[in-house]
């Protein structure tokens, strides 16, 4: 990574939906890291991880009047965003930062044209700009997606695209204004593995293309190992381990990321069962105290049931929450 600043420092975050007047749920705990130009960080976990949570912090897109954040700072570009008001995060929103969801329906709207939307993306960042202008850079978004017959897509309504084009035409948009984040959150999970493959290639291009640092959530190993450079591993809305891809598929260190690991099919797979994590993850009502993974981890000591651990470097660069790191990693991990 040529810049030595972080584009994005995520500091200290927790967030809190409130049920009613004196309930709280933590949906996310202490989480940190930081965010290269270029880099793409993928985020890994379970349903209920906080992994969605965490990136929709990033832009305040959690419910607002459910949520509330007892700490932490989101520093993008040195701005804290969490602190700004609405006004404030406007002109960052979709044009510095741009997001792309599983759905690309739950953010387009229905009822304009694919052309009209690409260039509203525009026009909302540039008043000025003329339309013949956001027009020709419309077309141009969807010729860099490699979207055919780009001129009869601009005037086509999202209903008539398949989820392929749709996911296309949702990454276009986001990319429209070069923006230096995009969060993708699960893009690919409702598309098959064909358009998967080519949807991720052109998400991976875009990036060299353009520059842009990427957040890619995903419970995906397989695609993870395609897109990122760097991986945090999240669970019960804490980081448990964060380091570079390859070193963390070679070398897990945290049971969990082992368990996930192993219960993944890899190129190699023989047809043989594969292993599975015992138990299932707490929702946030009953999360146990202590280690969140301690009711299904097979090293859990009575420490893991009342503290949570502190971060260790493993090695450089690569760091792990696990009070008995040490001691799985020298019996094989999680469940090996
Ligand atoms: Fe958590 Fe303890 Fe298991 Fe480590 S050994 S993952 S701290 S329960």
């Amino acid at each position: 990574m040529e810049e030595k600043n972080p584009l994005l420092q995520v500091v200290d975050l927790s967030v809190d939906f409130r049920l009613d007047r004196k309930t709280s749920l933590h949906a996310v705990r202490h989480v940190s890291f930081d965010l290269y130009k270029g880099e793409t960080l993928g985020i890994v976990g379970e349903s209920g991880c906080g992994k969605s949570v965490t990136c929709m912090s990033i832009l305040q897109l959690n419910p607002a009047r459910r949520t509330r954040y007892p700490s932490g700072q989101i520093l993008f570009d040195g701005k804290d965003l969490l602190h700004m008001t609405p006004k404030q995060l406007r002109p960052i929103r979709g044009n510095e930062i741009a997001m792309v969801f599983q759905e690309p329906m739950t953010a387009m709207n229905p009822l304009f044209s694919i052309g009209d939307q690409l260039m509203e993306a525009l026009r909302v960042h540039n008043p000025r700009m003329e339309k013949s202008e956001a027009y020709e850079r419309s077309l141009e978004a969807v010729r860099r997606v490699k979207i055919p017959n780009p001129e009869r897509i601009l005037k086509t309504y999202p209903f008539a695209l398949s989820g392929g084009m749709r996911q296309r035409a949702m990454i276009a948009m986001a990319m429209i204004t070069r923006p230096k984040l995009l969060i993708c959150d699960e893009p690919t999970t409702a598309l098959d593995v064909t358009i998967q493959a080519q949807v991720l290639d052109l998400m991976n291009e875009l990036k060299h293309e353009i520059g842009t640092s990427i957040i890619f959530i995903t419970h995906d190993l397989g695609v993870i190992s395609e897109m990122a450079d760097r991986v945090l591993i999240m669970y019960g809305g804490r980081v448990c381990e964060e380091a570079d891809v390859d070193e963390l598929f070679t070398k897990p260190r945290h049971p969990y990321t082992v368990g996930l690991i192993d219960s993944h099919p890899n190129p190699e797979y023989d047809g043989d069962r594969l292993k599975v994590i015992p138990g299932s993850v707490p929702t946030l009502r009953d999360m146990p105290a202590g280690c969140p993974f301690n009711n299904r981890c097979a090293y859990a000591s009575d420490t893991c049931r009342d503290v949570f651990p502190d971060f260790e470097e493993a090695e450089s660069g690569h760091t792990v929450a696990c009070h008995n790191w040490r001691q799985a990693l020298q019996k094989g991990g999680a469940a090996r």
